[in-house]
Parts: structure tokens; sequence; C-alpha cells
């Protein structure tokens, strides 16, 4: 009998694959492996004759096509593999609380740790369901190892169904997501696939092809030093001029004080001396005009406070970070109009969603592979409270089956 998406699940998440962003490496843990290694041996054992683990740590395979159509483009599904830094994900002793009554869920390696209905809302999505957490000393790596598990069970299923018609299929399994080195190494050509989904989103039922547009902006300040004693009318204090631009940010334009769509201009770094000074910022928006207009702003503040200091000059230097996937996603509008119709067809009312932040879906795309992010079903992510609906993961197992099948009709 096939193994469910929730024994393959929690057969994952006891192996540690946390990711570290200061190895140089890539793998940046050589821990990922063992995750690789497994996956590779269980696709083989399915019947996935070419699957292997790369020198970089990703797991490569091929679902082959079961339909005599050749104009099937090939789709990539896609999960990753490492578990983030932000919280310990080593020895996971993940708990299945079986049809979940409602309320509070205490998680009995800490009391401390409790998943309080009034923060989750989703909660009472899941009465009836089963849900997996971590003991409450861990996080529970359902970001992503949810996605894999659900790629996973939707290959053994579509290999022991051959009468499903579909185009060929890749699985791609990656390392490093979490510390943004995700694709850095993937092989596009050695892939060779014409359209992706990241299987790495929220709450059952969401697709997602939005994510921020992103820049960083440096700016640096030189002041005028001089002896404090005999500082009169000449000191311009390089550290006060970097308060004050700090001081004059919009309130509302903050990552604490904007949510949904909304952009923010947010300061991440602050050093300084009297005679100099250096100001991080991160700049986040979903449209070009919305970053360009923030990027202008906190110009005119700057060249504002500066207007008060005659002896003292800035630099203003603009990084672009990553864009948003819509640019891309947006001239092939089938890779979220199937997902959605998928969803549906699985038996979910699908949400569109934006992402507040960049993917390896965001930066696939722009690599040459469109890539929009379907959910695998976790919440809480990347802290001791995540958890994850069993029922979830076999609704974003169903949804993989009904998109490859959709991609064969519609070629
Ligand atoms: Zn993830």
């Amino acid at each position: 009998m096939a193994d469910s998406v929730t024994d393959r699940f929690l057969r994952y998440v006891v192996i540690d694959t946390q990711s570290d962003a200061k190895s140089p490496t890539q793998p940046s843990t050589e821990k990922q492996k063992n995750l690789g290694r497994l996956l590779t041996e269980e696709l083989l054992a399915i019947g996935v004759s070419d699957a292997h683990l790369d020198e970089h740590g990703y797991v490569y395979a091929t679902i082959p096509a079961t339909t005599s159509k050749n104009n099937v483009p090939v789709i990539c599904f896609c999960a990753h593999m490492d578990t983030a830094p932000d919280f310990s994900g080593t020895d996971v002793k993940p708990q299945v609380v079986r049809n979940y009554r409602g309320g509070d869920i205490q998680l009995p390696g800490d009391k401390a740790q409790v998943i309080r209905a009034a923060d989750h809302p989703v909660l009472k999505d899941l009465i009836g369901h089963d849900i997996v957490t971590s003991d409450g000393t861990t996080l529970l790596g359902a970001d992503d190892k949810a996605g894999i598990a659900e790629i996973m069970a939707a290959a053994e299923f579509l290999i022991t169904n051959p009468d499903i018609k579909h185009g060929a299929i890749r699985i791609l399994f990656t390392t490093d997501e979490e510390i943004g080195r995700g694709v850095d190494k993937v092989d596009l050509k050695k892939l060779g696939a014409d359209f992706g989904y990241t299987m790495d989103g929220g709450t059952a039922g969401t697709i997602e092809d939005e994510t921020f547009s992103a820049d960083a902006v440096e700016i640096v300040i030189k002041g005028v030093a001089i002896h404090p004693g005999f500082a009169y009318g000449k000191m311009e204090n390089a550290v006060r001029i970097a308060g004050a631009i700090i001081d004059r940010l919009p309130k509302d334009t903050a990552p604490e004080t904007t949510k949904d769509r909304d952009g923010f201009i947010h300061p991440t770094g602050l050093s300084g001396v009297m005679e100099k000074a250096n100001l991080s910022f991160i700049i986040r928006d979903f449209t070009e005009e919305g970053l360009k207009a923030k990027e202008e702003l906190l110009q005119k503040i700057a060249q504002e406070v500066m207007a008060g200091y005659p002896g003292s000059s800035y630099t203003f230097t603009v990084k672009e970070q990553y864009r948003n996937m819509k640019l891309v996603l947006g001239k092939h509008p089938e890779i979220v109009d199937y997902a959605v119709e998928a969803i549906s067809r699985a038996g979910m009312e699908p949400v569109r969603g934006s992402i507040r932040g960049g993917t390896d879906g965001s930066r696939l795309s722009f690599m040459g592979l469109p890539c929009a992010n379907i959910f695998a079903g976790g919440h809480a992510f990347h802290s001791p409270l995540e958890f994850v609906s069993s029922q979830d993961m076999e609704k974003a197992v169903k949804t993989i089956v009904e998109l490859v099948k959709l991609w064969e009709e519609r070629a």
C-alpha cells in the first residue's frame, strides 16, 4: 500500500536539515544531503528511475509522460529541503492531534508553547482534521517538508496510476532556500521544464503569483567633526544627522504598520561616529512605481535634513534586489489559471495571494522558469508553534494531480 502524505511528512521532519547563512558552501550544511539521499532512494523505489542527488545537494527526478500528445509543456514541481535558521530543527518530535476538537493546542515538550486559537484563526477551519505539531522545543519543518511530502505522494500516485494522462513532470528539491540561496546552483537546462510550481505556500486553497519588488538603499553621511569643547556653530554630527533622517520617515510606511498590498521603507542598519554615518534601508512594494516613489521620498527626506548641515555631504545608492514575479507570470496567465482550476477540482475555494517577500519561485521566474507558488498547508512558519493539517496536505497532493491532468487536457 502507498504511504500516506502524512507518513512521508513524519519521516522527513525528523531529519535535521537546517541551513546556515554563515556557511560559504552549497549546500550550506552537509546534513541537508541526508534528506536528499532518502528522497532519492524513495523515488527510485517507487519507480522514478532517473532520480539523483547532485553535488550541490539538489534532487532531480522525472515522471515520464503518459500522454500520446507531444505538445504538453513539461511542468516542474519544486520544494525546499532546508529549514529556517531562526529556530532549532534538531531532534524534531512530531505530534499528531487526531480529530482536532477546537481550542488551544498545548505542546507537550514546553509548557510555555501553546498554539492559541485566538492567534491562529485558521484553526477554526481545521476542526475534525489531524493536526501535526512539534513538541514545542523545535520548529516542525512543515516549511517546506509538507511541500516535499506532497510532491512525493503525488509522484507515487501518478506512477501507480499510469492511466492518468499527463505530460513529463520534473521534480526539483532544493537546499538553502531559507538563506536566499535556494536556486543559486540549479541547472535549468538539465531540468528542462517549461513552467513550474513551488509547493511552499500556507493556507489550503491559496495560489500566489506575486512577490514584492525589492531594492536596498545605502545612505553614507560625512559630517563635520570637531572637539566638543570648541564645537559651537561648527560641529555637524553625522550620528545626529542620521537620527534626523530616521525620525522623519513616515510612520505609516513601515513593516509594522503595513499589510496586504502596501509597501514600506524599512531602516535595517545604522552605524556611525561623529564624522561619518551609514544608514541601510530595504524598500518594498508590489509595483515599480511604488518602489520608485518610496525611494524618491527617502531621497527628499535626506536632502531636506542635509540642507540644515551645509558643511556635510552624503551619498545615496540604490541597489536592485529582486522583482515581482508577476512581471514574468503575467505573460503566461495559464500557469495561475490552471492552478486555480486544479484547486477547485480538488474541492477548495481558490484564493489568490501575494507574498510579502521573495521566493525561490520569483528567482526561478526571472532565470527563465516561470513559477507560481501553491499552498503546502503549513502555518506559523519558522517557530515552535508551526503546524500543518494532514487533510490539507492530502488536498495539496490532489491539487498536483489535477494540475498535471489539466496541462494535458488543454494542450
Ligand atoms: Zn518555505
